[in-house]
């Protein structure tokens, strides 16, 4: 997933500002007991989404795929005093590890966890949002676009992460598109036309859609 030379990688991470012990022991955990830990945001990506939500100090941030709680971490230590992260995730069997974790970091009391559907928990949510980090399963991605941006304060900020699909999103000459590359490609397309917002695409791991409403 990552596309940048592992050495620059590196030297990128050892040029960032170190990854924390809670967020070490997050990424060793994950590793040793989790299916996918690919999935986990990481040192450079986490740092990323801990600096944009210090620089916008959101009151609410959504996040739709908590996993193991990473990125969820770094994008809560963000917020303004008294602000909180909703996170969602349809995977209960994580619950009690996660909890774990946020307790750890000390942001029990910030992080609304909420376990089941993003596609029908998003509906029963009223809080305008500073920020949302749409991370759960693609096929879903412009759903879950459609179901947040109305709610997103002018000026708020959506992050959706693996958007370059490994790389995928440029087909390899006699291949045919798969059906998740294809979704990602929509969703990319999407928001590139979508005159409420402006975007960039940064290659940042695995691609990160950046999307500002206007
Ligand atoms: N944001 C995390 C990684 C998220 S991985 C990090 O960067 O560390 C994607 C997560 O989306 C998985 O935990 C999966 O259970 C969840 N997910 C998939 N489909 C979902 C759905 N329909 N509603 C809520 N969560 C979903
Ligand atoms: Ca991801």
């Amino acid at each position: 997933m990552e596309f940048i030379d592992p050495a620059l990688l590196a030297y990128c991470e050892a040029h960032s500002s170190e990854e924390d012990p809670v967020l070490k022991h997050i990424y060793r955990e994950t590793h040793a007991k989790v299916l996918m830990p690919r999935m986990l945001s990481g040192h450079l990506q986490g740092k990323f989404l801990e600096f944009i939500s210090k620089s916008i100090q959101p009151k609410v941030i959504l996040e739709i795929g908590t996993y193991t709680g990473y990125s969820g971490i770094c994008l809560a230590r963000g917020l303004a005093a008294g602000g909180k992260l909703i996170t969602l995730d349809i995977n209960d069997e994580l619950e009690t590890m996660v909890r774990g974790f946020f307790e750890m970091a000390g942001l029990s009391d910030r992080i609304d966890y909420r376990l089941g559907n993003a596609l029908e928990i998003i509906p029963s949510l009223h809080e305008q949002f500073d920020m949302v980090f749409i991370d759960a399963d693609k096929a879903n991605y412009m759903r879950y676009y459609e179901l947040v941006i109305d709610q997103v304060r002018p000026g708020g900020v959506i992050l959706a992460d693996n958007v370059l699909w490994s790389g995928k999103v440029i087909p390899e000459a006699g291949k045919k598109i798969d059906k998740d590359t294809q979704v990602i490609l929509d969703f990319n397309k999407m928001v590139q036309q979508d005159p409420r917002v402006e975007n960039i695409l940064l290659p940042i791991r695995d691609g990160l859609m950046m999307a500002r409403k206007k």
